[in-house]
């Protein structure tokens, strides 16, 4: 095989919580993850020697400091591979968004390097080799619905969440995730996401016991500064929504819709109201077989 393409989805959290910060300046999370249908393509090329990067976006770089060349380094490091690879990145997935974009194309360049290079690696090396470029990376190799715990590594998997109708939205302000976590006054918060029961809910397959549970801990720290969040929270609910949620570090929110309808009549109603807000209707993408 001479090259191979990849989708490499974005996700949101369906609930975030921080349980402590860590000594090593990490926190430990519990975190409901679900893969969404946003996704980046990847074409990895197998060549003599060396990584080459193309990308098609300007807001992130394309040099060693991108985190798909970066997996395609830590992969012809540790395989010993004397072949090299070019990478062509189309970037769909918005960028310091919340929706993992940077590690969800470091996964795929770790699956396609082990299918390209016929490494026979399993999910689980695939993982362990992740997790050194980023705590959500192993979450990004399996997709589908799941339970990250320690710093995000430690997954458990979930069934698939019932269908419904999500609508995104990422208003033009990017957040650094290492802002958020240095704001966040754990011990000033009273209230935190009740993680068991959305987990139950989601093995009960109950929409409305998830939908019921949906909450995020560091909104407290990213809604603060950026009022557009808790705006665009509001004008999905008043449009229909029956949740909607901030994901991640934020700035992206998503709803949760009951039809397609309704989600794209939000949608067209966001870009009026907060014109330079990217927009998606979608789905819950299940996890690959
Ligand atoms: P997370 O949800 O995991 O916190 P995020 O969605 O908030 O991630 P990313 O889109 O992964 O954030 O971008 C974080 C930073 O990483 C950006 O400042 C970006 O420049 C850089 N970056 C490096 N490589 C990539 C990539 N392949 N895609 C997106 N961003 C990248």
């Amino acid at each position: 095989m001479e090259f191979i393409r990849l989708e490499a989805y974005a996700k949101v959290n369906l609930g975030l919580d921080v349980v402590k910060r860590l000594e090593n300046g990490y926190h430990e999370v519990r975190m409901v993850m679900q893969t969404v249908g946003i996704h980046d393509t990847l074409r990895l090329e197998k060549t003599k020697e060396g990584i080459a990067l193309f990308t098609d976006s300007s807001e992130m770089p394309d040099d060693e400091n991108n985190l798909a060349y970066k997996a395609a380094h830590v992969m012809k490091e540790r395989y010993g591979i004397a072949d090299g690879v070019v990478i062509h990145l189309q970037k769909r997935i918005p960028v310091a968004a919340g929706m993992a974009g940077g590690s969800t194309d470091a996964a795929a360049v770790l699956k396609g390097m082990n299918i390209l290079f016929s490494l026979g690696l399993s999910r689980q090396e695939l993982c362990d080799v992740g997790v050194r470029l980023g705590a959500d990376v192993p979450y990004c190799i399996i997709g589908g619905t799941a339970l990250a715990e320690g710093i995000g590594e430690k997954l458990t998997v979930l069934p698939d969440v019932p269908d419904c109708y999500i609508l995104t939205a990422k208003p033009p302000v990017s957040v650094s995730t290492k802002y958020v976590y240095d704001n966040l006054r754990l011990t000033e918060i009273e209230h935190h996401p009740d993680i068991d029961s959305m987990v139950d809910a989601i093995r009960e397959r109950s929409l409305s016991g998830i939908v019921s549970r949906m909450e995020n801990v560091l909104e407290s720290v990213t809604e603060k500064k950026y009022p557009v969040i808790t705006r665009i929270k509001s004008l999905m609910e008043e449009n229909g929504a029956e949740k909607a949620l901030m994901s991640g570090s934020g700035p992206t929110v998503f709803g949760i819709y009951g039809n397609r309808e309704d989600a794209e009549k939000a949608a067209e109603n966001l870009s009026v109201a907060e014109p330079d807000t990217q927009v998606f209707v979608t789905a819950f993408q299940r996890k690959e077989q």
